[in-house]
Protein backbone atom coordinates (compact mmCIF):
# COMPACT_ATOMS: atom_id res chain seq x y z
CA UNK A 1 0.00 0.00 0.00
CA UNK A 2 1.70 2.87 -0.90
CA UNK A 3 0.18 6.68 0.67
CA UNK A 4 0.63 10.25 0.57
CA UNK A 5 0.71 12.75 3.37
CA UNK A 6 -0.44 15.72 3.11
CA UNK A 7 -0.78 19.27 4.96
CA UNK A 8 1.31 22.33 5.74
CA UNK A 9 4.41 22.34 8.12
CA UNK A 10 3.44 20.99 11.62
CA UNK A 11 0.72 19.07 10.83
CA UNK A 12 2.54 15.97 12.46
CA UNK A 13 2.79 14.53 8.91
CA UNK A 14 6.29 13.18 10.75
CA UNK A 15 4.80 11.93 13.77
CA UNK A 16 2.54 9.98 11.95
CA UNK A 17 4.74 8.86 9.42
CA UNK A 18 7.23 7.61 12.03
CA UNK A 19 3.97 5.25 14.05
CA UNK A 20 2.88 3.88 10.32
CA UNK A 21 6.51 2.54 9.89
CA UNK A 22 6.03 0.79 13.99
CA UNK A 23 2.95 -0.26 13.33
CA UNK A 24 2.75 -1.43 9.78
CA UNK A 25 6.17 -1.94 8.66
CA UNK A 26 5.82 0.78 6.06
CA UNK A 27 8.64 2.97 5.03
CA UNK A 28 8.47 6.61 5.77
CA UNK A 29 9.77 8.49 2.44
CA UNK A 30 10.62 12.29 4.03
CA UNK A 31 12.09 14.61 0.98
CA UNK A 32 12.81 17.34 3.83
CA UNK A 33 14.99 13.99 5.58
CA UNK A 34 16.70 12.88 2.15
CA UNK A 35 17.24 17.15 1.54
CA UNK A 36 18.59 17.66 5.70
CA UNK A 37 21.08 14.94 4.61
CA UNK A 38 22.20 16.70 1.34
CA UNK A 39 22.49 19.52 3.27
CA UNK A 40 25.23 18.16 5.25
CA UNK A 41 27.25 17.70 2.58
CA UNK A 42 30.01 20.25 1.79
CA UNK A 43 29.00 20.52 -1.89
CA UNK A 44 27.14 22.87 -4.07
CA UNK A 45 24.31 21.35 -4.63
CA UNK A 46 24.24 20.69 -0.59
CA UNK A 47 25.04 24.58 -0.38
CA UNK A 48 22.39 25.64 -2.96
CA UNK A 49 19.67 23.51 -0.91
CA UNK A 50 20.76 24.72 2.65
CA UNK A 51 20.00 28.37 1.46
CA UNK A 52 16.55 27.81 -0.11
CA UNK A 53 15.63 25.16 3.08
CA UNK A 54 16.44 28.64 5.38
CA UNK A 55 14.24 30.76 3.41
CA UNK A 56 11.37 28.34 3.38
CA UNK A 57 11.21 28.05 -0.45
CA UNK A 58 10.46 25.07 -2.36
CA UNK A 59 13.67 22.75 -3.54
CA UNK A 60 13.58 21.95 -7.39
CA UNK A 61 11.09 19.67 -8.52
CA UNK A 62 13.55 17.69 -10.43
CA UNK A 63 15.92 17.26 -7.69
CA UNK A 64 13.16 15.52 -5.01
CA UNK A 65 11.71 13.49 -7.51
CA UNK A 66 14.71 12.20 -8.44
CA UNK A 67 15.68 11.08 -4.64
CA UNK A 68 11.94 9.24 -4.73
CA UNK A 69 12.75 7.88 -7.65
CA UNK A 70 16.32 6.24 -6.46
CA UNK A 71 14.54 5.20 -3.02
CA UNK A 72 11.19 3.21 -4.54
CA UNK A 73 14.57 1.71 -6.58
CA UNK A 74 15.49 0.15 -3.63
CA UNK A 75 12.27 -1.04 -2.00
CA UNK A 76 10.60 -4.55 -2.24
CA UNK A 77 7.01 -4.42 -4.11
CA UNK A 78 5.43 -5.69 -0.64
CA UNK A 79 7.04 -2.81 1.19
CA UNK A 80 4.59 0.10 1.28
CA UNK A 81 5.70 3.86 1.09
CA UNK A 82 4.64 6.57 2.93
CA UNK A 83 4.98 9.67 1.18
CA UNK A 84 5.77 12.56 3.46
CA UNK A 85 6.45 15.99 2.37
CA UNK A 86 5.90 15.15 -1.57
CA UNK A 87 4.91 15.76 -3.85
CA UNK A 88 4.57 19.45 -3.13
CA UNK A 89 3.64 20.88 -6.48
CA UNK A 90 1.88 20.10 -9.61
CA UNK A 91 4.79 19.00 -11.19
CA UNK A 92 6.04 16.78 -8.49
CA UNK A 93 2.21 15.21 -8.09
CA UNK A 94 2.55 14.53 -12.16
CA UNK A 95 6.30 13.24 -11.84
CA UNK A 96 5.00 10.46 -8.92
CA UNK A 97 2.28 9.26 -11.16
CA UNK A 98 5.40 8.62 -13.74
CA UNK A 99 7.59 7.23 -11.11
CA UNK A 100 5.12 4.81 -9.53
CA UNK A 101 4.15 3.54 -12.77
CA UNK A 102 7.56 3.04 -14.00
CA UNK A 103 8.04 0.87 -10.73
CA UNK A 104 4.71 -1.07 -10.78
CA UNK A 105 3.10 0.49 -8.10
CA UNK A 106 0.16 2.69 -7.31
CA UNK A 107 -1.11 5.40 -4.83
CA UNK A 108 -4.05 4.21 -2.62
CA UNK A 109 -4.51 6.81 -0.34
CA UNK A 110 -4.40 10.61 -0.03
CA UNK A 111 -4.74 11.60 3.54
CA UNK A 112 -5.19 15.33 4.51
CA UNK A 113 -4.05 16.39 8.54
CA UNK A 114 -6.42 19.53 8.62
CA UNK A 115 -4.79 21.91 11.10
CA UNK A 116 -6.20 25.10 12.17
CA UNK A 117 -2.93 27.27 10.99
CA UNK A 118 -2.46 29.67 13.91
CA UNK A 119 -1.72 26.96 15.85
CA UNK A 120 1.00 25.56 13.71
CA UNK A 121 3.39 28.64 14.37
CA UNK A 122 3.15 27.24 18.28
CA UNK A 123 3.84 23.92 17.33
CA UNK A 124 6.70 24.28 15.02
CA UNK A 125 8.55 26.73 16.46
CA UNK A 126 8.58 25.17 20.23
CA UNK A 127 9.61 21.48 18.57
CA UNK A 128 12.47 19.45 19.66
CA UNK A 129 14.19 16.19 18.67
CA UNK A 130 16.77 14.34 20.43
CA UNK A 131 20.14 14.68 18.90
CA UNK A 132 20.95 11.07 19.37
CA UNK A 133 17.65 9.16 18.35
CA UNK A 134 15.58 11.71 16.35
CA UNK A 135 12.73 11.15 19.51
CA UNK A 136 10.34 14.54 19.14
CA UNK A 137 9.50 16.88 21.83
CA UNK A 138 7.93 20.06 22.70
CA UNK A 139 8.61 22.94 24.66
CA UNK A 140 4.91 23.35 25.85
CA UNK A 141 2.86 20.34 24.64
CA UNK A 142 5.46 17.23 25.24
CA UNK A 143 8.74 17.49 27.23
CA UNK A 144 10.93 14.87 28.64
CA UNK A 145 9.58 13.07 31.79
CA UNK A 146 13.36 14.15 33.49
CA UNK A 147 13.77 17.63 31.96
CA UNK A 148 16.90 18.03 29.48
CA UNK A 149 16.81 13.68 29.89
CA UNK A 150 16.16 11.78 26.74
CA UNK A 151 12.79 9.38 27.76
CA UNK A 152 13.58 6.86 24.61
CA UNK A 153 17.78 6.91 24.39
CA UNK A 154 18.44 9.28 28.26
CA UNK A 155 20.54 11.17 25.82
CA UNK A 156 21.09 14.83 27.17
CA UNK A 157 21.49 16.33 23.14
CA UNK A 158 19.03 17.85 21.66
CA UNK A 159 18.67 19.65 18.17
CA UNK A 160 16.25 22.00 16.79
CA UNK A 161 15.76 22.45 12.77
CA UNK A 162 17.14 25.84 11.62
CA UNK A 163 13.90 26.49 9.65
CA UNK A 164 11.54 26.27 12.27
CA UNK A 165 11.73 29.85 13.31
CA UNK A 166 8.42 31.75 13.07
CA UNK A 167 9.66 33.88 9.35
CA UNK A 168 10.66 30.89 7.58
CA UNK A 169 7.12 28.69 8.90
CA UNK A 170 5.36 31.62 7.51
CA UNK A 171 6.84 31.28 4.07
CA UNK A 172 6.51 27.52 4.09
CA UNK A 173 2.80 27.98 4.90
CA UNK A 174 2.17 30.26 1.86
CA UNK A 175 4.19 27.76 -0.69
CA UNK A 176 2.26 25.49 0.92
CA UNK A 177 -1.15 27.01 0.48
CA UNK A 178 0.18 28.37 -2.98
CA UNK A 179 1.41 25.58 -4.65
CA UNK A 180 1.00 22.35 -2.28
CA UNK A 181 -2.82 22.62 -1.81
CA UNK A 182 -3.97 23.05 -5.54
CA UNK A 183 -2.74 19.41 -5.90
CA UNK A 184 -5.61 17.98 -4.19
CA UNK A 185 -8.23 18.22 -6.43
CA UNK A 186 -6.69 15.92 -8.86
CA UNK A 187 -6.39 13.10 -6.33
CA UNK A 188 -10.28 13.97 -5.20
CA UNK A 189 -11.21 13.16 -8.98
CA UNK A 190 -9.47 9.74 -8.32
CA UNK A 191 -11.32 9.14 -5.13
CA UNK A 192 -8.68 8.16 -2.87
CA UNK A 193 -8.68 11.84 -0.95
CA UNK A 194 -9.78 11.03 2.99
CA UNK A 195 -9.50 13.91 5.59
CA UNK A 196 -8.07 13.65 9.27
CA UNK A 197 -8.75 16.00 12.36
CA UNK A 198 -4.97 16.86 12.58
CA UNK A 199 -5.56 18.95 15.58
CA UNK A 200 -6.63 16.31 17.50
CA UNK A 201 -4.34 14.45 19.73
CA UNK A 202 -1.68 12.53 17.92
CA UNK A 203 -3.21 9.23 19.28
CA UNK A 204 -6.66 10.15 17.93
CA UNK A 205 -4.98 11.23 14.39
CA UNK A 206 -2.99 7.79 14.78
CA UNK A 207 -6.50 6.17 14.68
CA UNK A 208 -8.24 7.78 12.07
CA UNK A 209 -5.41 6.89 9.75
CA UNK A 210 -5.60 3.42 10.96
CA UNK A 211 -8.99 2.91 9.94
CA UNK A 212 -8.78 4.63 6.39
CA UNK A 213 -5.66 2.13 5.77
CA UNK A 214 -8.11 -0.64 6.95
CA UNK A 215 -10.77 0.33 4.45
P1 LIG B 1 9.86 19.33 5.56
O1 LIG B 1 10.80 18.57 6.44
O2 LIG B 1 8.95 18.42 4.76
O3 LIG B 1 9.10 20.40 6.30
O4 LIG B 1 10.76 20.10 4.48
C1 LIG B 1 11.70 21.07 4.87
C2 LIG B 1 12.11 21.89 3.67
O5 LIG B 1 12.71 21.04 2.68
C3 LIG B 1 10.98 22.58 2.93
O6 LIG B 1 10.65 23.84 3.52
C4 LIG B 1 11.59 22.74 1.54
O7 LIG B 1 12.54 23.79 1.50
C5 LIG B 1 12.35 21.44 1.36
N1 LIG B 1 11.50 20.36 0.78
C6 LIG B 1 11.09 19.22 1.40
N2 LIG B 1 10.34 18.46 0.59
C7 LIG B 1 10.26 19.13 -0.59
C8 LIG B 1 9.59 18.89 -1.82
N3 LIG B 1 8.84 17.78 -2.02
N4 LIG B 1 9.73 19.82 -2.80
C9 LIG B 1 10.48 20.91 -2.64
N5 LIG B 1 11.12 21.23 -1.49
C10 LIG B 1 11.01 20.35 -0.46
Amino acid sequence: MDIILLGPPGAGKGTQAQRLVEHHGMRQLSTGDMLRETRKADSELGRKVSDIMDSGGLVSDEIVSAMIDAKLGEMGPEMGAIFDGYPRTAAQAEQLDEILAKHYRQLDHVIELEVNEDALVERITGRYTCANCGAGYHDVFHLPAKEGVCDKCGSTEFKRRPDDNEETVRTRMQEYRGKTAPILPGYEARGIVSRVDGMASIEDVTHAIDSILSR
